[in-house]
Formats: C-alpha cells, structure tokens, sequence
C-alpha cells in the first residue's frame, strides 16, 4: 500500500491557521490524496522538528511566524527569490533528498492585488510599513513591478535601512522611521507589521494617503482588522486584508509540491462567505 503523502505547518502561534483548511480545499478540488496537518513549532524546537518530519517521510512543509528566517537557513538550495529575500515559507522535499526552500508570500500578495483586485503597481509610490519576515518576502516582487519607488518604514529605523539597502541593487528603495514619512504621500501602503493582531496601527500621519489610494494590511481576521479601518476612514478607494494573499501563497506552495494549480477564487469567495 502506497503512504498518503504529508504536508504540515509549523510556527508558533499556529492553533488558529487557516493553511490545514486551505489546503484540504486546494486537495478536493484538483483530486490530489494528500494530508496537512499544523504542528505549534518554536524557533528552539525548529531544527529538529523539521528533520524529524522530513526523515517520517514528509513531503513539504510551510513556515510561518517566527520560523521564515530559520526556514531559509535549513533549506539545502533556495530560489532566486527566497535566497534574496532570506525568508523562506514553503520547504519541498526534493527528489534527490535535498529540501528546496522558496518564499511564495510576495506572488500570493501580487496575485491578490493584481488578478483578484484589478491593482496595478506600474508607476505607483509605495510604502511598507514594517521590517520583518513578511517585509523581506514582498520587497522584490513589488520592485519588479516597474513601480516608482518603495519606502519601508519600521519602528527599529536600522531594521528598515538595513533592509532597503539589501534591496538596493534591485530599484528604488529606501528604509525610515514613522517620523520621516511627513508631507510624502503613497499610492499604496502595505501594512507589513504585526499590529492589527493586537488591534493597533503603525503612528502614520495625517494625509499619507494619495487620493485613490489603496491600503493593504497583510493580516487577516474574521472582523476587519485596524489597518484596513484606518483605510476606510482615510477614505482608501479599496482597503484590503491578507486573506486573499493567504490563499494565493498556498496555491503557489501547493503548485511546488503537487505541480497543480487550483483555481483560487471559489475558495476565496468560500473564506469570505464564513467571516464578517
Ligand atoms: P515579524 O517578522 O515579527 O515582524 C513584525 C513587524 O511588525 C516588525 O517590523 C515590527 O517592528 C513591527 N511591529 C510589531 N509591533 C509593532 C508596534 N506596536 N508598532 C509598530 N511596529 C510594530 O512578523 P512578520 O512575519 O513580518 O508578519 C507580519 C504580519 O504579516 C503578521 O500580521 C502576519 O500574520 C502577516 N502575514 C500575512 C501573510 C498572508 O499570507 N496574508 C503572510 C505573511 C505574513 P520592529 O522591527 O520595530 O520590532
């Protein structure tokens, strides 16, 4: 008898991930036979969690919070764009035994804004707010977008400098702190900080916001989260939440391992249906 083939995520929160529910839709619809489970996973226990899964005969893996940085130091080879990016979300057991890493966060995100919300990056200013695993994931994607420029704009400022500086060869973009953002205003801000899973917003000041302006917070909630409030209320022509991207970047991750892409916007629409 053939072993069903696994798939897991690890992180720490992970109780309330959505990826095991995702992915058994992504399975149904396209008739792949396959488990995937989560597992609450710390960065101590990381290492040795992923062996263990891989050496059970695992087939891949997604990483999230706070494991993409570990993720991308385990991989044995690494996409272009997870190398740069030195985040990794998606591990996939290769046929030689050597585990790829790659980062689908930034295709999920472009895909959602591009295809799902009919947003187009070509000479947009864009503002990231946040220096984390997230950030790293979406900068050279949006780079490659032809957009004007990117600012990242983070609490730790040498978080933010570093970071556009590792970037730098790819286009324009530059890191700062909240202060330094009076009188520039932005196309597009993505919210790329932890914030609005305790009901916060980054201190941004008043008309930031071009007119026609879209605001996009990577995290998701069953209610609409602060950042995307923050969007309505500065009058956003489209204030969005990450869910869109969440289901993007798994069917890139699912395409990996299983080589099949599923149609991503009936499971959008299921997602959208059970919240708000
Ligand atoms: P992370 O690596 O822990 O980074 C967190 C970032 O938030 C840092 O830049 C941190 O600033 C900033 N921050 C935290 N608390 C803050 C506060 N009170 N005020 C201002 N800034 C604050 O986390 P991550 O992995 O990048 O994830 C960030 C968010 O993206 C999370 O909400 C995550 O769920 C979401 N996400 C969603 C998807 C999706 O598919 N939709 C994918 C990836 C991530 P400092 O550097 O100063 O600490």
């Amino acid at each position: 008898m053939t072993a069903i083939d696994q798939y897991a995520v690890f992180g720490s929160p992970i109780k309330h991930s959505k990826s095991p529910r995702i992915h058994k839709l992504f399975a149904e619809q396209t008739q792949q036979t396959l488990i995937y489970a989560s597992q609450e996973v710390n960065a101590e226990q990381f290492a040795n969690a992923v062996s263990c899964f891989f050496s059970a005969g695992g087939k891949g893996l997604n990483c999230t919070l706070p494991l993409k940085e570990l993720a991308w130091a385990y991989a044995d080879i690494r996409t272009e764009r997870a190398e740069l990016s030195k985040a990794v979300n998606t591990l996939a057991l290769q046929s030689d035994g050597r585990i790829l890493g790659d980062n689908t966060d930034g295709l999920g995100l472009l895909t959602d804004l591009k295809i799902n919300h009919e947003v187009n990056l070509k000479n947009k200013n864009i503002l990231i707010l946040g220096a984390g695993g997230a950030s790293r994931g979406i900068i050279l994607p949006i780079l490659e977008q032809s957009v004007i420029s990117i600012v990242i704009a983070n609490r730790t400022i040498d978080k933010a400098v570093t970071l556009a500086n590792e970037f730098a060869h790819k286009g324009m973009i530059k890191g700062c702190g909240y202060n330094d953002l009076d009188d520039q205003r932005f196309d597009l801000i993505i919210n790329a900080t932890s914030t609005s899973l305790s009901d916060e917003i980054p201190p941004l000041p008043e008309n930031i916001l071009s007119k026609n302006g879209i605001c996009y917070d990577l995290a998701y909630s069953n209610k609409p989260t602060s950042f995307v409030n923050w969007g309505k209320k500065n009058k956003a022509l489209k204030s969005l939440d990450g869910l869109g991207m969440l289901v993007e970047q798994a069917a890139e991750a699912f395409f990996i391992w299983r080589g099949i892409r599923p149609i991503t916007s009936s499971i959008i629409e299921l997602l959208n249906s059970e919240r708000f």
